[in-house]
């Protein structure tokens, strides 16, 4: 059964629901079969026969303005999208006078301006783990405007975060990481609301978690708890950045499920010597980058500009100044996405 992913500004139409199942075999059926079952939601998104301008209709990353409009066809994998770029009317996402003037800089940005602030603030993005990667990347969202951060992360804050945790001090060893991350960023900017998880991502949570989000923020130390986060991502087909970081070297890729290859693809198999390491080297800089480089990841996916890392793995090392990016395959026998339609 293909799906179709309600933002959150129409929800209110779906009974709080985030997805809904579909066996339409076009665009047009879909959505038709949509507003049969919950009334109001077909003039949010057309006006008579025609997408309304200020909606983008997504089949799998793909605007279908590019395809063949509300006649593209489905199949029973696809996932359409309907992106939460809305002016007007009461269930609309706008910008206040006071998020206006806080983003004034970004909003400047060709390509990204006001529909990419306004994706940012109808999206929620969960991250785990909260650490020197996952912490920059959640800061760097909350500063930017996202609408919700969900922050995965078990364990107290313990002197050796300190040289590479701007959000933390002496006075908060002993205390919940999550919560104090989740304290700095209410500080910072108050409009994004935060919900805090004080446990690692497990079989256990993961459904949820994933489910909660438009977007995955990879930053864990564990391959065990990366596959976890890149299983689910695939299954419920979200976008997940992963950020990874090891004494001055940093890698950072993207992936879109059915499009881009996953960590499986990449790594189908975890290396045994990194399964006891816990104490790993890092200074600031290092986690920063990878960090603030995630956050910008899913600023593009989310508001759909630029040019993410699909397919691509970026990479660095301090030490010596390197930089480099390195195009990454799908393999079609990967145990978590090989089953998954290329597009
Ligand atoms: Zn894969």
């Amino acid at each position: 059964m293909g799906l179709i992913r309600i933002p959150t500004p129409l929800r209110t139409f779906t009974g709080g629901k985030d997805e809904i199942g579909t066996d339409a075999v076009t665009v047009q059926a879909a959505i038709d079969e949509l507003a049969q079952n919950h009334p109001g939601i077909r003039e949010r998104i057309l006006d008579g026969d025609h997408i309304q301008r200020f909606v983008n209709i997504y089949v799998e990353d793909e605007d279908i303005r590019f395809l063949e409009g509300l006649e593209t066809k489905l199949n029973s994998r696809s996932v359409i999208s309907i992106v939460a770029a809305i002016a007007g009317g009461s269930a609309a996402v706008q910008l206040t006078s006071d998020e206006s003037a806080r983003y004034e800089r970004q909003l400047r940005i060709e390509g990204f301006g006001e529909q990419g602030q306004n994706r940012l603030k109808a999206a929620t993005v969960m991250v785990s783990r909260c650490g020197g990667v996952g912490g920059t990347a959640a800061i760097n969202l909350a500063i930017a405007g996202i609408g919700r951060l969900i922050l995965a992360h078990g364990g107290n804050v313990v002197p050796d975060y300190l040289n590479r945790w701007v959000w933390a001090g002496p006075q908060d060893v002993g205390r919940p990481c999550v919560q104090v991350l989740a304290e700095h960023i209410r500080r910072l900017n108050p409009l994004v609301e935060v919900t805090p998880v004080a446990e690692q991502v497990s079989e256990t949570n993961i459904h949820g978690l994933v489910k909660d989000a438009d977007l995955i923020v990879d930053g864990a130390p564990l391959f065990e708890e990366r596959y976890i986060m890149h299983a689910e991502a695939v299954k419920q087909r979200k976008p997940l950045v992963m950020g990874a970081m090891y004494s001055t070297e940093g890698y950072v890729t993207t992936v879109i499920p059915g499009e881009t290859p996953c960590l499986k693809c990449l790594y189908p198999t975890k290396p045994d010597y990194w399964t006891n390491i816990k104490v790993f080297p890092a200074i600031g800089p290092g986690p920063i980058i990878v960090g603030s480089m995630c956050a910008m990841e899913a600023i593009k996916i989310i508001s759909g500009f630029g040019k993410p890392l699909k397919g691509a793995l970026w990479r660095f090392d301090l030490e010596t100044c390197f930089v480099q990016t390195l195009k990454i395959r799908r393999r079609p026998d990967c145990e978590f996405c090989g089953s998954l339609r290329s597009s």
